[in-house]
């Protein structure tokens, strides 16, 4: 079976009419698994015990002829931050090197029980933080478009793998742009929903108040089949909304003829790359030819947005990687002569550099003299960047901007300087600040060939306004 553009409904009906069983379908990933990511790095482990077993009991029950779930023996991978019991789950980290955890995350148990596949678990920035993929503590990522260039971060094997082929759909997580970024540097679909809007149960935190889980897929349909089965309420995550969760696959076909869509002067100024620029003005003239009436919004505290969040994602990240000590999970350094120096060792020999850095600077940030200074000034901006938002959603149904400044780029070209790394997530991080749900989707390509994304902001639980224009914006281009 071709794999190549397979599409979750494409997967599902060729399961149901039986022209490939979901064992077949999933060795044929394996396969293509085994030949290709090599090169491009996408999976840090394989799960063909459980994906197997899954596999069988889909074909079992496409035999008794009983109707399938939505994602029947749909392969799908899980970007490595998110807990697979049973399953190795590093967070790209070394200092979760051998774990291997007694539960499932709420989303993942949410897409196996609609009969997804598991394949295995994505590559990523070492507790997501990243906008490159290079922080993985074990290996890259490269970029399927362009082998010499970054995916993007920090799901960049959850992009990579969805941009060749080797998932039909992944998993991934947005707490400063980490699934929208990726997904505009592969070329692929990538939303990040509202918070609270789906489950993080079972995500390992990097900064609780900015975390998100959200879809990587080909198409916007996609996205929309993976976000209705994984959103709502979750007993185990209180801060999971008490919101009901939409029909996105009924909605997405409305029409968006007289919808007021906007569009940011903020993200279309200073910094941002001319073809990029002129892709997201293309996108923009097509979508006021479906009909959209665009309007100019202003989002003035735009400039504050990466200082604010390089604060706020920094000081919950020091808090919540504290639970990291050798003595609860995984690794722990060998040889110590006291507790102080096991946790001091551990620590050391188990977080990489750019880890490290955030602890610093988050502690720095919510220490006694400076939390007012820094913790607390950033946690003001964060609400007049949502006033922003809430202000701009009086004239408009939504937003659109570039998704980043650039296209994806060389391998190691930012290495060296992390202020240069950090400003790629420019366009994205004001949503996870807001809270607010955003898309990226393909909007053309720069002259190297490399795929250029646009973003779309939706109100506060609207992810169905957004997909909507995605979609009829895909179908038209
Ligand atoms: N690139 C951003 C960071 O490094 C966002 C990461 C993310 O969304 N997980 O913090």
């Amino acid at each position: 079976m071709d794999l190549k553009l397979l599409t979750i409904d494409d997967a599902r009906s060729a399961v149901r009419d039986g022209k490939i069983t979901a064992a077949a379908l999933a060795e044929s990933f394996y396969a293509k698994i085994e030949k290709d990511d090599p090169q491009i790095g996408s999976y840090l482990a394989l799960s063909k015990e459980r994906g197997l077993a899954k596999a069988a009991a889909i074909d079992d029950l496409a035999k008794s002829g009983n109707v399938l779930p939505p994602l029947a023996g749909v392969p799908v991978g899980i970007k490595d931050v998110m807990v697979t019991r049973g399953v190795r789950t590093t967070a790209g980290s070394k200092i979760l090197g051998n774990y291997i955890p007694p539960y499932d995350c709420t989303a993942v148990a949410r897409l196996e029980s609609a009969g997804a596949v598991v394949l295995g678990k994505m590559n990523c920035d070492e507790f997501a933080m990243g906008s490159s993929n290079e922080n993985s503590a074990w290996k890259p990522v490269h970029n399927p478009r362009d082998l010499s260039r970054v995916p993007g971060g920090s799901s960049g094997g959850s992009a990579a793998a969805v941009a060749a082929d080797l998932a039909v759909a992944t998993l991934g997580s947005d707490t400063g742009g980490s699934i929208r970024q990726p997904a505009s540097f592969c070329g692929v679909v990538g939303l990040k929903p509202t918070y609270g809007r789906v489950s993080r149960y079972g995500l390992i935190a990097f900064a609780s108040s900015l975390d998100h889980i959200g879809p990587l897929t080909k198409t916007v349909r996609d996205a929309a089949i993976v976000l209705g089965t994984i959103a709502g309420r979750d007993p185990m995550d209180s801060t999971s909304a008490e919101v009901p969760v939409p029909d996105y696959l009924a909605e997405l076909e409305k029409p968006i003829r007289g919808m007021k869509v906007g569009v940011a002067r903020e993200y279309m100024g200073e910094g941002l790359d001319p073809e990029v620029r002129s892709a997201v003005e293309d996108a923009v003239r097509s979508l006021a030819e479906l009909g959209c009436e665009i309007v100019e919004v202003s989002l003035p505290h735009t400039e504050y947005a990466i200082p604010a969040y390089y604060i706020v994602a920094t000081a919950e990240a020091s808090s919540n990687l504290a639970r990291f000590d050798g003595v609860r999970y995984g690794y722990r350094a060998e040889n110590a002569r006291s507790l102080a120096e096991m946790y001091r060792r551990t620590r050391d020999l188990g977080f990489g550099t750019e880890v490290k850095r955030r602890i610093m600077l988050g502690t720095y940030a919510l220490s006694a003299g400076y939390y007012d200074a820094y913790y607390l000034k950033a946690q003001k901006v964060r609400t007049l960047l949502t006033r922003d938002f809430d202000d701009a959603f009086k004239q408009v149904d939504a937003i659109v901007a570039p998704t980043s400044p650039t296209a994806a780029f060389k391998l190691g070209d930012k290495t060296d300087d992390p202020l240069a790394m950090y400003l790629a997530d420019i366009y994205t991080v004001t949503a996870n600040l807001a809270g607010i749900p955003g898309i990226s989707i393909p909007c053309g390509q720069t002259k190297e060939k490399l795929p250029i994304g646009m973003q779309i902001f939706g109100k506060h639980f609207d992810e169905a306004t957004i997909l909507r224009l995605a979609h009829a914006y895909e179908q038209s281009a």
